[in-house]
């Protein structure tokens, strides 16, 4: 086969054809702004399916972080714990309200905050600790709503690639990535396993938060409780803003859900794929696969390899690249970023550097073809490495 005839993306978002019936239906139905018909069956499809106590969807995954951040007072002279090793929004949105970005290394067997090294972390100025479960992999969660009950400072878990992905804790019971922290949250971008284009969720789990995070969300108005009744006039009673999605993004999101479980299956069989096909090779040239804990479940949100080195990974994409196969790094860590290294000091986090300098994630998607998929493998398992 010539390898000039495949141009594989990093990403090719899933449609499941039923987008357009709804987005229809929300269009003829005359509302179109947020809060509707559509947007009410979203958030009681998570509430019922995760045992979420209260969903809210958002614009982005974005929004909703900083909605947890106004929820949670957050203001200067505040601490946050967030993984350095992560994107700019887990960090932006406490940065947004004045508090301190501190950063937490990663785990050595996954890209997760290393839950052992937080407790040095914390002072009596931290406020709250954002876990984001990597590739929708738990953190540990048990460990870390401990510490956190300990000190009693807040949990926000950044879920955003955590759809449909659980953790088991040591008594057997298992939870849904998003129920665990007193809030969390999602992301709907394309770039992820269930879509919206742009698109997110905030999830309260804790019901002292409920009544103002609607608040919040309907911009600083009861509107939500006028709607229902509960007020007798809809007025300005907090700080808040617009972070509703309209109608449109919720019906598409609606068509996603409902094919959940057949999208999570078709990644999870491209996943299991690379995993098998690319193990024997991975050890002799002593790149790190994907480990996934035993208290947690894999919902194939990417695939990503650890090669040893940046030269032996710019090696890996370079030569993927040349075969019409887009695999790209990841995050380059937070404590290194223009915007934050002089604040961050010089603290080492080796892990977070080491990652910044030797992940790389290969293409997985609903539409990859076996086809695309062997050519993929077979590439990687001819990369030049001793030339
Ligand atoms: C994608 C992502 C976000 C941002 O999500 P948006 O919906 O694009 O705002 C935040 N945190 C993590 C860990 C992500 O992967």
């Amino acid at each position: 086969m010539d390898p000039l005839q495949f141009n594989i993306p990093f990403n090719k978002p899933h449609l499941t054809g039923k987008e357009l019936v709804y987005i229809r239906d929300a269009v003829e139905s005359g509302q179109l702004s947020g809060n509707g018909k559509y947007t009410k069956m979203c958030q009681r499809f998570f509430e019922e399916e995760f045992g979420f106590l209260k969903c809210l969807l958002t614009s982005s995954c974005t929004d909703a972080l900083e909605m947890a951040a106004i929820l949670l007072n957050i203001k200067e002279g505040d601490e946050i714990i967030v993984p350095a090793y992560t994107f700019v929004s887990t960090a932006n949105a406490f940065v947004l309200r004045g508090a301190k970005i501190v950063f937490a290394d990663c785990r050595k067997d996954n890209p997760n905050m290393d839950e052992d090294l937080l407790e040095d972390l914390i002072t009596p100025r931290t406020k709250a600790i954002v876990p984001v479960h990597y590739s929708g992999v738990a953190c540990n969660m048990e460990r870390i709503m401990e510490l956190a009950e300990d000190h009693g400072i807040y949990v926000i878990e950044d879920a955003a690639q955590a759809v449909n992905s659980y953790f088991t804790d040591t008594k057997g019971n298992k939870h849904a990535l998003g129920s665990i922290g007193h809030m969390a949250t999602f992301s709907f971008h394309e770039t992820k396993n269930i879509i919206s284009g742009e698109g997110g969720m905030l999830v309260i789990n804790d019901p002292e938060l409920v009544p103002r995070a609607e608040i919040i969300w309907e911009k600083g108005t009861n509107r939500s409780a006028f709607f229902r009744n509960e007020v007798k006039k809809y007025e300005w009673v907090d700080i808040g803003s617009s972070f509703l999605p309209s109608e449109v993004t919720a019906a598409f999101l609606y068509a996603q859900l409902e094919s959940m479980d057949k999208i999570h299956q078709k990644r999870r069989k491209i996943w299991d794929t690379y995993f098998e096909r690319l193990s024997e090779w991975a050890k002799e040239q002593q790149i790190q696969l994907p480990s996934i804990p035993a208290y947690a479940t894999n919902n194939a949100h990417l695939f990503y390899l650890v090669a040893r080195d940046l030269e032996q990974r710019d090696l890996i994409i370079d030569h993927l690249k040349k075969q019409g196969i887009l695999a790209i790094f990841h995050y380059l860590s937070l404590h290194r970023s223009p915007f934050y290294a002089a604040k961050h000091g010089t603290r080492e986090l080796p892990e977070s550097d080491r990652l910044s300098n030797s992940l790389l994630r290969l293409p997985l998607f609903y539409g990859l073809s076996e086809e695309e998929l062997d050519h993929i493998i077979e590439n990687l398992k001819s990369v030049p490495f001793n030339e």
